[in-house]
């Protein structure tokens, strides 16, 4: 009985399937609708997620100890909201930022059957199911029950606590642990693995979709006053749409020139860019710079949701602030939220490198490769193949971002954990090893008028609320260029400038080469020491 319960461990255990062709896991159980899983998911804290298959969808409950084959131990099961089937066998990361942010596996599959019972969801309404599971790891009798008097409805969005434990019956073993059993049985890979080296990334929680054709069709049909505008579902209030952001140039592009750029095609840019640009926003406070009348006027940095901010708009509130800081703080994570943020002058997005789920721990690290009056971005391009070695050579992932501006970027994804201290001086660290490989084109001063218009290696913006822009963003210059991720190599192209791609090109440029920079979100990668 004991020895039964999983029979594949010292299989799996005996084996690296890494540099084995073995097959590592088990076959997924048929999908005839009484399916269970057990995913074991490292978010903000660890928990197991156990899902049901009935009517249709994953009913679930996160068991933060995980289920247990003892049957002395109870333990706490909060029931969840349902999931969609889609979702049954996922393993992978699900990005930070997203809802359950952090790394999962197939903990467990296998077939459940309800016992004394025959419907699930009476039984489920009634806080009392009682059901065996046929999985790898979990067998025999369980029961799941409502703790106290708790209505059956939990209201919406309110979240109940149940106690998950197993009957003394034959398949019952003592002791028995779960984190002594933490290989998946779809791909025999722990946690860590999965995280190091994820396969899939799981954002299927939020529709980051753009504005459909009909949907821009009414943006251009609003008068220049504006009017109402429905987007994926929301509303949001637009006006002076005609109103001139970025005037027309006719030296930028070279040779080209450009009409001016009206507040009604930025609205256009975010919303069509919501897509790509939503994996770096959500969850994520954002700071505003704004210019409410165009770029020919000076911009302000804003970062508190006004009262007009719609009701679907989420906000945060930043407990800690200091008397006069800013407090509220808006979270945009829909195309909408971009179609308010534009409308309201904002013309570039700032968000923070930590997100709300834990403003002190950093999920990006940032290298900003600042150049000075009498630099040239050939020597930012000099800089950031230096860079490019010295990641290589560690074995970190990163990706460089032109501004938009006059300089590049390096975003670094980071495993959960690190401080904003840790990010600043590792940060430091690297930029100071690669200056002092060519002393004569870096300046170390803060002040930039002790810089001597040399390039300054910025590690100083790793810092909670110090932000950098984010990518596909536009930037407040003329032509209206736009922060874009690029491969590594593309820093050997002679026609990359860091202000290449603009608000007209963007859509040409994500329609041919995506974003270089999408499957480093949310990965959760170890800085080296030194
Ligand atoms: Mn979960």
């Amino acid at each position: 009985m004991a020895a039964s319960t999983d029979r594949l461990a010292r299989y799996r255990e005996m084996r690296d399937f890494s540099v084995t062709a073995e097959p590592s896991g088990t076959a997924p159980p048929p999908p005839d609708g009484n399916r269970f899983v057990v995913q074991r998911h490292r978010a903000t804290r660890l928990h197991y997620d156990l899902r049901l298959e009935a009517a249709g969808v994953l009913i679930s409950w996160a068991v933060p100890k995980g289920p247990t084959l003892d049957p002395e131990v109870r333990r706490m099961a909060v029931h969840v909201e349902d999931h969609p089937l889609d979702y049954f066998d996922f393993e992978g990361v699900i990005p930070r930022g997203e809802y359950g942010g952090g790394d999962v596996v197939v903990w467990d599959w296998g077939t459940w059957t309800l016992a004394d019972a025959d419907d699930p969801l009476s039984a489920i309404d009634a806080g009392n199911l009682h059901f065996d599971l046929h999985g790898e790891k979990l067998r025999g009798r369980f029961v799941l029950v409502r703790r106290g008097k708790g209505s059956g409805d939990s209201g919406g969005g309110g979240k109940e606590q149940w106690l998950l434990l197993h009957k003394h019956d034959d398949d019952a073993v003592e002791g028995w642990d779960p984190e002594d059993h933490p290989r998946s049985v779809k791909s025999g890979r722990t946690n860590d693995e999965v995280a190091a080296a994820p396969a899939a990334s799981w954002t299927g929680h939020r529709s980051w979709a753009g504005p459909t054709p009909d949907e821009l069709d009414a943006l251009d049909a609003l008068p220049a006053k504006g009017g109402m505008w429905s987007v994926g579902g929301l509303v949001v209030k637009l006006s002076s749409l005609d109103r001139v952001y970025f005037p027309a140039s006719k030296d930028f592009p070279a040779g080209k020139g450009h009409d001016a750029v009206t507040k009604r095609e930025v609205i256009r840019h975010y919303t069509c860019a919501a897509p790509a640009m939503l994996p770096y926003l959500d969850g994520r406070p954002i700071n505003l710079h704004r210019f409410p009348s165009g770029i020919s006027e000076k911009g302000f940095w804003h970062k508190a949701a006004p009262p007009h901010t719609p009701e679907w708009l989420t906000q945060w509130e930043f407990t800690d602030a200091s008397d006069g800081d800013t407090r509220d703080y808006m979270v945009p994570e829909s195309a909408a939220a971009l179609a308010f943020l534009a409308n309201y002058g904002g013309l570039e997005l700032h968000p923070w490198t930590s997100t709300t789920a834990n403003p002190y721990q950093p999920t990006w690290t940032l290298i900003d490769i600042d150049p000075g009056t009498k630099s040239t971005f050939d020597d930012a391009l000099v800089l950031a193949r230096l860079f490019r070695t010295a990641l290589e050579h560690l074995k970190v992932a990163g990706m460089p971002k032109v501004t938009g501006k006059r300089g590049l970027q390096i975003w670094v994804p980071i495993a959960d954990g690190y401080t904003f201290d840790d990010t600043r001086t590792w940060v430091e660290t690297v930029s100071r090893a690669i200056g002092a490989t060519v002393p004569q084109m870096v300046s170390w001063e803060w002040d930039v008028s002790k810089r001597k218009g040399l390039t300054r290696l910025d590690h100083t913006q790793n810092a909670i609320n110090k932000t950098l822009v984010a990518p596909f963003s536009l930037r407040p210059a003329v032509g209206a260029p736009v922060s874009v991720p690029i491969t590594w190599d593309e820093l050997d192209d002679p026609d990359l400038r860091p202000d290449r791609w603009t608000i007209r090109t963007l859509p040409e440029r994500l329609a041919t080469a995506g974003d270089p920079l999408l499957p480093l979100v949310g990965m959760q990668q170890k800085l080296p020491s030194f």
